[in-house]
């Protein structure tokens, strides 16, 4: 099992629940977020840290981003860690509140 990180962090980036992440399992790209599946412990931690609920055990993905698991497994592990966090991007197309 695995957390993932789906569309609704993209050009969000709150990176709350980076910051709450025992294990270091967030990586960083420019716009979002992904977990690694490999470092991820099912904590639940960060799900409810998170601004808009981007964040869903892959149990749960709702049907428009089931394929958002495969995406975190494979681009997680290509990008830096992140353990903190940082100033919202909060972009265009995130609707999330702002910061
Ligand atoms: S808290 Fe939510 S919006 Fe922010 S980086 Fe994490 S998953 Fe993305
Ligand atoms: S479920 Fe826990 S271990 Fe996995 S990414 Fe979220 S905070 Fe980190």
């Amino acid at each position: 099992m695995t957390y993932v990180v789906t569309e609704l962090c993209v050009d969000c980036k709150y990176t709350d629940c980076a910051a709450v992440c025992p294990v270091e399992a967030f990586h960083e790209l420019t716009d979002r977020l992904y977990i690694n599946a490999e470092t991820c412990i099912d904590c639940d931690a960060c799900v409810p840290e998170c601004p808009v609920e981007a964040i869903f055990p892959d149990t749960a993905v709702p049907e428009e981003y089931e394929h958002w698991t495969a995406i975190n497994i494979e681009e997680a592990p290509k990008y830096p860690i992140i353990s903190m966090k940082i100033p919202a991007l909060h972009g265009p197309t995130c609707t999330g509140p702002a910061e």
